[in-house]
């Protein structure tokens, strides 16, 4: 793949291609009695070591070859995290098919167009998904065999599924002799749809040189900081951009594993946290939403969780104050998509930073963070001239390195890349330390008489007044201005704030022309397959709400 020159010397180390089956094989010969522990669908915990995986993964890499499957095949899972679809992250990758993981939470319609479009040779599902695979069964048509990832006694007496397999079955009938095959680190391994807010999904296909690659620059101190004395609990599904590379990270770090299943409810976390000693985490701030409620609302502290990383979308910087000031957890907030495996940028304090005062320090923290290494970035005006870094002029973000897309799937969408450089959709600043922030997404940000307003800051504002649980900011058409904002805003249970009070509370925190329009108080805020707010669906809801400046 590579098309630069070659140096007529060259040097004379060994060439190895970045395979992800090395990554297990290293866990298990290096950290063989390391515990993986899965809260299982079925309702109980399963605890086993990475040894146990290694045998088990190989395993189903023999039934994979015994089922027909053969490089660049695709094989989906619907699944929760939880270990064995651990095991098939890797027996998949590392015979050299391609795992394509499938998000439950997208219309039946969406999952059968995802599946068609990725040609789809197997898929395996979790017990929950049932329902769902008998709905879209007809509709995979590449799909030769749909395999329930549970034991025989599991398996439906009476289903519509035609052909339907037992993954404890084909694990019991298939040996662990099985040699990962070597081929080229540029291979493809697994495959991630965008959830596609416009226009049908489009496909991230990483290779195994990327995934590795982002594993490696992930795990590292800037970054994630995963080590063998941490244990590290992901929130984030497997189902989205591979739990932002934790099942690989992890493994080649030694930690200790727990998968939550599909329990992401306050109290289920929380008393998982606690039962198992996890120290690090990983996840979207709607689902910290509800564990930080939990904890606080009934006194409880952690004994063990010292880090988080936050990211998919903005940590509102009253959750980050909570977590810090009040339950003692460290956060990381991080930057990234689908398109960037997913991993950017991540927050934290250099060396000088540490003897600022301590509001001087959380501004710092609250940025989405300084590229991880790896990762290059720059900001561009509307006509790609790039723009400077002094923490104040946003711009477009754009970005580049070795494991961020340079196509789509089936090339779906064209040529995505300007001058070599990835267009992100967000508009953001850096400062002069490369620290960078999100002011919004391009689609999302509000265009008032020809200047922009940025929406995450105006929730973030919103959002650390006491009576406010949840904030979102859209842009309504105005006669005279083209948008103005208008703030959605679901109460805190048991707390009042009106409409007025809540405006009172923005003055002098922003520039007047930013004052949101109007604000309408909702017991709900519509969320998306990953979890996030959709303003889009915002949007249609409130087209016609008449503004009272309008
Ligand atoms: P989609 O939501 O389209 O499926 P992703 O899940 O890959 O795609 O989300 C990527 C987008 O999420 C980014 O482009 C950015 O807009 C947003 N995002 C991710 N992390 C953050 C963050 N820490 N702060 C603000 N926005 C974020």
């Amino acid at each position: 793949m590579s098309s630069y020159p070659m140096s007529p010397l060259m040097g004379q180390m060994m060439s190895q291609p970045l395979l992800i089956s090395s990554i297990l094989d290293y866990a298990a010969k290096h950290y063989p009695t390391t515990e993986i522990v899965s809260r299982r669908v079925e309702g109980d915990m399963h605890r086993y070591t990475y040894r146990d995986c290694h045998v088990r993964a190989r395993k189903m890499a023999n039934a994979l070859t015994s089922l027909g499957v053969t490089m660049g095949d695709r094989v989906a899972t619907l699944a929760w995290n939880g270990y064995r679809h651990m095991e098939l992250y890797y027996a998949v990758s590392g015979s050299g098919a391609v795992l394509h993981t499938i998000n439950p939470r997208l219309h039946p319609e969406q999952i059968a167009y995802i599946a068609n479009h990725a040609e789809d040779q197997y898929l395996f599902f979790d017990l929950t998904f049932l329902p769902l695979i008998e709905a879209v069964a007809a509709h995979c048509k590449s799909v030769k065999a749909f395999v329930l990832m549970a034991g025989r006694e599991r398996m439906p007496t009476d289903t519509k599924i035609a052909n339907l397999l037992c993954y404890e079955d084909l694990m019991a009938s298939s040996s662990d002799d099985y040699q990962w095959p070597l081929f080229d680190e540029n291979s493809a391994a697994s495959l991630c749809y965008t959830s596609g807010t416009t226009g049908n999904p489009k496909g991230a296909l990483y290779s195994h040189r990327s995934t590795v690659l982002h594993a490696y620059g992930s795990a590292m101190p800037n970054a994630l900081n995963v080590s063998a004395t941490d244990t590290v609990l992901p929130v984030v599904p497997m189902f989205h951009v591979n739990a932002w590379g934790l099942p690989y990270s992890v493994l080649l770090s030694g930690a200790k594993m727990v998968y939550p299943g599909a329990a992401l409810d306050g109290k289920s976390l929380y008393e998982l946290f606690e039962a198992e000693g996890v120290t690090f985490s990983a996840g979207v701030p709607t689902v910290w939403l509800g564990l930080v409620n939990y904890a606080l609302e009934n006194k409880l502290r952690f004994s063990t969780f010292r880090r988080t990383v936050i990211g998919g979308s903005a940590c509102p910087p009253a959750m980050m104050d909570t977590l810090i000031d009040q339950l003692d957890v460290q956060v990381i907030h991080a930057w990234g998509m689908t398109e960037m495996s997913p991993l950017g940028t991540a927050g934290g304090l250099q060396s000088k930073h540490l003897s600022l005062p301590k509001a001087a320090q959380r501004k710092i923290l609250q940025k989405q963070g300084h590229a991880v290494y790896g990762v290059d970035m720059k900001i561009v005006d509307d006509d790609g001239k790039e723009l400077p870094w002094d923490g104040a002029t946003y711009g477009h973000l754009l970005v580049k390195g070795p494991w961020i897309i340079s196509s789509y799937f089936k090339n779906e969408g064209g040529d995505v890349l300007q001058d070599g450089w990835f267009p992100t959709g967000d508009v953001a600043t850096i400062d002069a330390d490369g620290y960078m922030q999100i002011t919004d997404r391009s689609k999302d940000v509000i265009k008032s008489g020809g200047e922009w307003i940025g929406t995450i800051d105006l929730e973030n504002i919103a959002m650390a007044h006491p009576a406010v649980l949840q904030a979102a900011c859209i842009g309504i058409a105005h006669p005279k201005w083209d948008e103005r904002p208008l703030l959605l805003v679901i109460k805190r249970p048991g707390q009042d704030v009106t409409r007025e009070d809540l405006l009172h509370y923005f003055d002098g925190k922003i520039a007047r022309f930013w004052m949101p329009d109007d604000v309408i108080f909702v017991e709900a805020l519509p969320t998306g397959a990953t979890g996030k707010i959709q303003k889009n669906k915002l949007r249609d809801q409130y087209k016609g709400h008449l503004l009272p400046t309008a």
